[in-house]
């Protein structure tokens, strides 16, 4: 919906009745009470009451543009998506950017993952890639998450962040020892929303055009550069700026200076997936690039700032669900909560009819029999069948947008532990790979700074259980950078190692 750029714009009431007075309200008499029957306070007053729609639970605090994708390289050997059927394709995107745990008002440099969720305007439906500035993520089960996330909010007593919350649940978690590496480096203060890379994070499936299924992971690689704040650079942003990252990406599109990515992806076989040395579904884990290289895909440039905060973007609604025709899900267990969590929470948030919010709305085809509902705004179908199957036919499924069929290697349901399958309970050699592969000598010291910082945080009578549990985890991944956060912290390593706790 394009706004009215008439500048000689008549003030009316919201059913469109122009009026006069706007500032006073009727009184009897200059010094009398108020009367009832001024409605326009009311409407005034009402609406403002009602101006907040609920925070989101997590990714509260965020910024978006809209932009293009543009393919520039041929990957129909893998998917039959239309988005990718020639060199130069292009489509509208939006992106949103976030902080994870913070509230809607908190700094832009507070250590946490970056949310990077990306909406494709594609002519076979809206294909949404929420992911985050990290490859993995803290907990492989969805069950889980609600527990982790706890952990980053505030503590139910004091309403303070809480160092032991989160460190106990980290230290009994020991799958989210990759990603607490990647947080606790500088990548978990970038300096910008521009300056860093998005991830699909999860492993999802290509469909090309004899229904064959790879898997495939989503990589955007920031064409501005990586840049990080140290720790203290990011405390004292959170003093100057507490939106310095927003500040960022509006101030260089305002100026032309259009931030772009380049898209890749990392292919795996059907066949691989059976043999890889970890679980390709594991969202703790990625693929590593020598196996499964970077193949480059396109280019996706921000050039559009929203006119409206938020009619664009508190209002957008991402969901894992939103995939298109050569896009599919994985096994991955995250994914599969996610299906469910994400499209539940934009309908608990923006109503049952969130897509037909704009920034949500597909501006290609949408033909289907929901119907009614709170704020129902596009014509309900008008005279249209609201039921199938019916004798009209104006609406027909398309059989030839079935998936290929998916083999499982069991047919036993149970609550299986993912702590225990082979290469499941490995959560130690990717840490050390980042560790001794990823990082420069001057990131691991940064890296050990930040973590004593955080870790110093722990108090209370569990303090040592609990510092003592989550060392043998980084002495798990790394003997070098157990020895040196122990030092950081003062812990004698054979005491501790002696001690029952
Ligand atoms: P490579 O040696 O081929 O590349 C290292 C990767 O690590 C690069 O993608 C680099 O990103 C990234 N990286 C560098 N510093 C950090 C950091 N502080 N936090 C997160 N990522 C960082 O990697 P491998 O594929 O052999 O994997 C080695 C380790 O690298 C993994 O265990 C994992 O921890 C990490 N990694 C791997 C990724 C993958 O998809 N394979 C993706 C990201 C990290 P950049 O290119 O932007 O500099």
């Amino acid at each position: 919906m394009e706004e009215n750029n008439n500048l000689n714009r008549k003030l009316t009431t919201a059913s469109g009745r122009p009026y006069a007075e706007h500032e006073n309200t009727q009184s009897v008499g200059s010094r009398g009470p108020l009367l009832l029957q001024d409605f326009i306070l009311h409407e005034k007053m009402a609406h403002f009451n009602r101006e907040r729609i609920p925070e989101r639970v997590v990714h509260a605090k965020g910024t978006g543009a809209y932009g293009t994708f543009k393919v520039t390289h041929d990957i129909t050997a893998y998917t039959k998506a239309k988005i990718f059927s020639a060199i130069g394709n292009t489509c509208k995107v939006f992106l949103r950017f976030s902080t994870v745990g913070g509230e809607k008002g908190s700094a832009d440099t507070e250590r946490d993952p970056r949310g990077f969720a990306v909406k494709f305007y594609t002519e076979d439906g809206n294909w949404d890639i929420v992911g985050n500035n990290t490859p993995v993520f803290f907990v492989k089960d969805p069950k889980k998450f609600s527990d982790f996330i706890h952990t980053q909010k505030r503590d139910p007593r004091t309403n303070l962040k809480s160092a032991n919350m989160m460190w106990d649940f980290w230290s009994l978690n020991p799958e989210s020892l990759h990603q607490v590496m990647i947080l606790m480096s500088d990548r978990g203060t970038p300096f910008s929303y521009r300056h860093m890379d998005g991830f699909g994070s999860h492993t999802y499936s290509f469909i090309d055009k004899d229904n064959q299924r790879v898997w495939v992971k989503f990589h955007f690689k920031t064409q501005q550069g990586i840049k990080n704040f140290t720790a203290p650079e990011a405390d004292q942003m959170r003093t100057t700026d507490m939106d310095h990252a927003q500040r960022d990406l509006v101030d260089a599109i305002d100026s032309g200076d259009f931030p772009k990515w380049t898209l890749k992806i990392q292919v795996m076989t059907e066949a691989e997936a059976k043999t890889f040395r970890w679980n390709p579904f594991d969202l703790t884990k990625v693929w590593p690039h020598a196996e499964f290289p970077l193949i480059e895909v396109g280019e996706l440039e921000l050039n559009e700032l929203p006119r409206n905060y938020f009619a664009h973007v508190e209002q957008a609604a991402f969901a894992p669900s939103n995939l298109i025709d050569g896009v599919g899900f994985s096994p991955d267990r995250m994914l599969q909560g996610r299906i469910l969590s994400y499209a539940d929470a934009q309908r608990h948030r923006l109503g049952v009819n969130f897509q037909q919010i704009p920034v949500n709305t597909c501006p290609f085809m949408v033909n289907n029999f929901h119907r009614d509902g709170q704020m129902r705004v596009d014509g309900n179908g008008e005279d249209h069948p609201n039921y199938y199957p019916n004798s009209y036919g104006d609406i027909a499924p398309d059989m030839s947008y079935k998936e290929p069929a998916q083999e499982l290697d069991s047919n036993v349901a149970d609550w299986y532990n993912r702590n225990e399958g082979p290469g499941d309970n490995d959560h130690y050699t990717q840490a050390g790979d980042l560790y001794r592969k990823a990082l420069s000598p001057q990131d691991r010291i940064n890296l050990v700074n930040n973590i004593v910082g955080a870790m110093s945080g722990i108090n209370g009578p569990k303090r040592d259980k609990i510092v003592n549990l989550q060392l043998c985890h980084f002495f798990r991944a790394d003997i070098q950078l157990g020895m040196a956060v122990a030092k950081g912290l003062n812990v004698d390593v054979e005491q501790a190692m002696a001690t029952p706790h």
